[in-house]
C-alpha cells in the first residue's frame, strides 16, 4: 500500500530509502524440536556505499565484478535486521534488540513487528546482547531511558561489558574511519549497561541458559562478540550475529571484511573459523544482517563458501 503509485521504473534503491515502517509486518514461525523461534524485523540500514563499509582496500574491480555477477547494486547496501525469538514454555528469549532510535526510521521496528506476531514486551523474560554495537543494544531503552522490556534479565559477555565500560576503548585495529562516531556509540552503550546493571549477568565463554542455549565467544567484530547456539531434541540453529554482514561477498571472500570490525584481522579469522566449522557439521545458521528472514546454511565453494538461504514456499 505504501508503494502504490510508485513507477515501477524506480529503482529498487529509491524503493527501500523511502520506505516507511510498514503497517503490518510478516513474521517468520519455525519449530526446533520443542522450541518456538519466531523472526521478526527490526528495519534495515541502509549504506550508501559498498567500499569502503564492505572489503575496505580491496580494489573496486574485484567487489564490483562479484556484485553484479550476484545481480546485487554496485551503489548501495540494504543490511538486514533480523530478530529471534525462543520461546521454551513460559520463557521467551529474545536475541539483541534492534537499533531502537539510534538510526532513524528505518529501523527500530521492533515492539511494532513483536506485536504483529502476538508477542508483548512484557512477556519478554530474557534478553541475550551478542554485543555493546547499537544496531543490537539500542532497543534496550526506550527514548526516556526507561527500559523497553522491563521482566527480562539481560546476558552479555564479561569481556564484552569490560571493554565497552573501559575509561578507554582500542579501535586502533579497526578500519571504520570515523573515530569520533565510535566515541559517541561508546557512551551510548555505557548508558544501557549502566541502566540494566542490576538485571545484567555477565557470561564466560560456554555458558547455558535455559537447557537450550549455549553461548560462545567468537571475537574480532568486537572484543566478547558472541554467538548463541540454540537446540533441542537432536536439532540445532545457530544465531551468528554480527560474524557476517554480506551473503555475495563475505560467503565467497570472508578475509575481504567489513568495517565495523573492531578488529578486521581477527573477525576474519573468527568468521572462517567459524564458517568453516558450521560448514562440516552442516548447522542451519539464523544470521542478523543477512537478507530475511536471515536463515540458511553454508557450503563450501572455491577456497570460499557460499550462503545457501532458505527458501518458504510461502509467507508464514
Ligand atoms: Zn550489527
Amino acid at each position: 500500500m505504501i508503494l502504490a503509485g510508485v513507477g515501477a521504473s524506480l529503482p529498487l534503491k529509491s524503493l527501500l530509502a523511502s520506505v516507511a515502517t510498514p503497517v503490518a509486518r510478516p513474521f517468520h514461525k519455525f519449530q526446533l524440536g520443542e522450541l518456538e523461534l519466531i523472526t521478526v524485523t527490526d528495519g534495515f540500514i541502509h549504506m550508501d556505499k559498498v567500499q569502503p563499509n564492505f572489503a575496505p582496500g580491496v580494489a573496486a574491480k574485484q567487489v564490483n565484478e562479484l556484485l553484479q555477477k550476484s545481480f546485487r547494486p554496485t551503489d548501495h547496501v540494504d543490511l538486514g535486521m533480523n530478530m529471534l525469538l525462543v520461546k521454551k514454555q513460559d520463557q521467551i528469549i529474545l536475541i539483541d534488540t534492534g537499533t531502537g532510535n539510534a538510526f532513524g526510521k528505518n529501523s527500530g521496528w521492533l515492539l511494532n513487528s513483536l506485536a504483529d506476531a502476538g508477542i508483548q514486551a512484557t512477556d519478554i523474560s530474557t534478553i541475550i546482547i551478542s554485543h555493546g554495537h547499537p544496531d543490537h543494544i539500542g532497543g534496550v531503552l526506550k527514548e526516556d531511558g526507561s527500559l523497553n522490556f522491563p521482566n527480562a534479565e539481560y546476558y552479555i559477555s564479561r569481556i564484552e561489558h569490560d571493554f565497552w565500560m573501559a575509561d578507554q576503548q582500542d579501535f586502533s585495529k579497526s578500519a571504520f574511519e570515523d573515530k569520533a562516531l565510535l566515541k559517541v556509540f561508546t557512551k551510548a552503550t555505557q548508558q544501557v549497561l549502566t541502566t540494566i546493571k542490576p538485571k545484567l549477568h555477565l557470561f564466560e565463554d560456554g555458558l547455558v541458559l535455559h537447557d537450550c542455549i549455549k553461548l560462545e565467544i567468537a571475537p574480532g567484530h568486537t572484543p566478547g562478540h558472541a554467538i548463541t547456539h540454540i537446540y533441542s531434541g537432536g536439532n540445532s540453529i545457530v544465531h551468528v550475529a554480527d560474524l557476517i554482514h554480506s551473503d555475495v561477498l563475505l560467503f565467497p571472500h570472508p578475509e575481504w571484511g567489513f568495517n565495523g570490525d573492531t578488529d578486521l584481522q581477527l573477525a576474519a579469522a573468527t568468521r572462517k573459523k567459524v564458517l568453516a566449522r558450521l560448514t562440516t557439521s552442516a548447522t542451519p545458521i539464523f544470521a542478523y544482517h543477512l537478507p530475511w528472514p536471515g536463515i540458511g546454511h553454508a557450503r563450501k565453494k572455491d577456497n570460499g563458501f557460499e550462503w545457501v538461504a532458505e527458501t518458504y514456499a510461502f509467507p508464514a
